[in-house]
């Protein structure tokens, strides 16, 4: 790169990762390949690490605004922005703020500037004020406001490079996808368990999901559902496995053995006995639900309690503390929630009352399931599932062209 060339990239800050201590690289590692994964259908980028921060080089790149917006639902990035790279002298920058600022109307501006050497020439207050001047010198009209600018022009000096932006866009925050170990999801077609399984990817696990539905006792909506919600959830994590379960038979079993009144509990045992002997097979360490203490009968501390004896793997439900409120919006920014209201016959209503039990005894629900074979029910279950496949970008890396792939059972390892 000559001094004076400009160069079109994506400026990456990451905030979570640069706490790392040992372990740095390897994130910065699954941030990198995530970034460039995200983008992969949008014609050949380099994606490179810099000190403190990762470009993507946009380079001859004819979507440069899509690449960016992609970049939106990668996790681990702080913030980002459309940025133009170019040699670090003073000369160059200034070429480079021009570009900026390009034909954009502002009254009042102001650099912002951090170098990252301190061999560089100037401070970062001299190269602000350099480049300040510059701008009022072009655009004599504006002026500079540090408080309240209009334009924000950011300037980051590294050793052989600079880069300059205005447009600073928050990420979505947390830790890449694939650097937190692997969870299997229990995917209602509810509001809920969406956004609990993106909480997950957020915290940088890649999420497997599971289905359970009543087909033909109900009809097959929950399954349209489930798929269209692992679609739009493969968007921040590129793969996506979802298990379908039929769940019908097994719920005519309980019914025979479980009182009404405690069928929802005990559906739920269920769910979680198969969810995690799928979990195993996968390599996933724990379940994910939607659950949030108190939203619904079925979610009282003691249910919850009863949900969790049947339970040998972690259950995390990173919704506990949320209420219904604040779930929704998250549903509505993750794009899930027109999906999800959609109307259906979801499967706990099979055979159950309105009214559930709130407070069940452990060995209430003990007795009553002792009625059943649960061993052959969970293996039921877990022989009867399908697996579908969903990639992000569509026919991106070594999958399939189609979006959905169905198998029998073929548990993938990670
Ligand atoms: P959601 O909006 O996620 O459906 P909800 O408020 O309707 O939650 P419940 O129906 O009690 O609450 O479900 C609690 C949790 O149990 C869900 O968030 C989900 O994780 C799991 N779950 C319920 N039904 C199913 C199902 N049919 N398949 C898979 N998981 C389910
Ligand atoms: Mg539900």
């Amino acid at each position: 790169m000559t001094h004076a060339e400009l160069h079109p990239c994506v400026i990456v800050h990451y905030h979570e990762i640069s706490l790392k201590r040992g372990n740095r690289p390897l994130f910065l590692r699954r941030l990198q390949e995530n970034i460039a994964r995200a983008v992969s259908d949008l014609g050949p980028v380099t994606v490179v690490q810099r000190p403190g921060r990762i470009v993507l080089d946009l380079e001859g790149h004819e979507h440069a605004e899509a690449a960016r917006e992609r970049l939106d639902r990668v996790c681990g990035i702080a913030n980002l922005a459309l940025a133009v790279r170019t040699g670090s002298s003073t000369e160059s920058l200034k070429r480079a703020v021009d570009h900026v600022i390009g034909v954009r109307p502002f009254s009042s501006f102001r650099i912002s500037a951090r170098r990252a050497f301190k061999t560089f020439p100037l401070t970062s207050v001299e190269i602000n004020r350099e480049l300040g001047a510059h701008v009022l010198k072009v655009r004599p009209q504006a002026r500079v406001d540090l408080e309240h600018a209009e334009l924000n022009v950011h300037v980051e000096v590294l050793p052989h490079e600079a880069f300059v932006y205005a447009d600073r866009r928050p990420g979505a925050g947390g830790l890449p996808v694939g650097s937190g170990g692997t969870v299997m999801a229990l995917l209602s077609g509810g509001i809920d368990s969406p956004v609990a399984a993106w909480r997950m990817m957020k915290r940088g696990c890649r999420v497997h999901f599971v289905h359970f539905h009543s087909v033909p006792y109900l009809p097959d909506t929950s399954i349209g559902k489930a798929r269209e919600l692992a679609r739009r959830l493969t968007q921040w994590q590129y793969v996506s496995h979802l298990y379908l379960v039929p769940f019908g038979e097994i719920q005519r079993e309980v019914v025979l053995a479980v009182r009404p009144m405690a069928r929802v509990v005990a559906y739920r045992r269920l769910m979680v006995r198969i969810a995690e002997a799928l979990a195993r097979q996968t390599g996933a360490l724990a379940l994910v639900t939607g659950e949030s203490l108190g939203q619904v009968a079925s979610q009282t501390l003691h249910n919850l309690a009863r949900i969790d004896e049947a339970a040998t793997m972690p259950v995390l439900r990173p919704l506990i503390g949320m209420d219904k409120i604040e779930i929704t919006e998250a549903a509505q920014r993750l794009d899930t929630f027109e999906t999800s209201i959609e109307p259906d016959a979801d499967c706990c209503t099979l055979f159950t009352p309105a009214h559930p039990a709130t407070r069940l005894g452990r060995e209430e629900i003990e007795a009553m399931e002792g009625r059943l074979d649960t061993g052959a029910l969970v293996r039921a279950g877990v022989e009867g599932a399908s697996l579908e496949t969903f990639d992000f970008p569509r026919g991106a890396g070594a999958h399939a062209p189609s979006s959905a792939r169905r198998a029998r059972l073929a548990p993938p390892r990670p």
